[in-house]
């Protein structure tokens, strides 16, 4: 028999502890109200081997929120995969919003294009294919773009959040937003390196270094928010 009983509650949070309130989050307040298009691309990115890496439903939303009430209209995105991030941020700013986003893997792209151009934003879209430090240092050799982004998203390669959050942090405006995916690793990042996978603990480190260093960061004040794999969102106030 199934066993079922109430979540535990520490110190108030319950989402982690239960599958079950995932599932209740997702049908009743994000599944509903996920656009057609946006609902068509997760179900596409899920038949791909590497689905899992498209973000989760849930952050998607808290980030469409964070996109409306800062009022985003030109953001990067440095991370695309096949795209369910880039279309909803695409189909959240204004129609003349941009959108810089990289990624080397084109092919990941392609397959959101379609429902990207059946959405209709492809025109606020400059995809670049490219890892994106070099893309965002070219950006940085014009002083004209410096803290001319309202909003950035980083869900790419661990090794280089800090790198991207030094460049981000010229790049975004002083009240601008920076998101940071896969905060928690898995929940790797609460556990001791031996009960971790071994293909999981170099991206464990790496997540504990730039969580630390991150709340160190006086440039920004931080919400460390367990949806999905962990965000954290910063504002840039320095
Ligand atoms: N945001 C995406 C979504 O909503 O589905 C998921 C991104 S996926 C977790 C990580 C992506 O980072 C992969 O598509 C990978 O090709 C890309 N990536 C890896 N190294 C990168 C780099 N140096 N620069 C930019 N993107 C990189
Ligand atoms: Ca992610």
């Amino acid at each position: 028999m199934e066993n079922i009983s109430e979540p535990k509650v520490f110190a108030n949070t319950v989402i982690l502890q239960s599958e079950g309130l995932l599932k209740y989050i997702l049908e009743t307040g994000v599944y509903p109200r996920e656009a057609e298009t946006l609902k068509e691309l997760r179900n596409e990115t899920a038949k791909h081997p590497m689905g899992f890496m498209g973000a989760a439903p849930d952050a998607g939303q808290l980030m469409a929120m964070l996109l409306k009430v800062s009022n985003a209209k030109k953001t990067i995105e440095v991370g695309v995969f096949t795209g369910y991030s880039l279309l909803l941020t695409a189909l959240t700013i204004p129609d003349d919003g941009k959108i810089i986003a990289m990624d080397p893997n084109r092919k990941a792209y392609e397959i959101g294009l379609p429902f990207i151009k059946r959405a209709g934003v492809e025109h606020k879209i400059d995809f670049i294919e490219s890892p994106a430090l070099p893309v965002l240092d070219k950006l940085l050799e014009d002083a004209g773009n410096e803290g001319s982004f309202d909003f950035a998203f980083i869900d790419a390669d661990k090794k280089n959040y800090w790198n991207y959050h030094e460049r981000v942090m010229r790049l975004v405006k002083i009240g601008g937003i920076v998101a940071y995916d896969n905060a928690l690793w898995g929940g790797t990042v609460a556990l001791p390196e031996k009960a971790v996978s071994k293909d999981k603990q170099e991206w464990r480190l790496l997540s504990l270094a730039f969580n630390e260093a991150i709340s160190k960061d006086c440039r920004v004040e931080i919400a460390f928010v367990s949806i999905g794999d962990g965000v954290i969102i910063c504002r840039r106030i320095a």
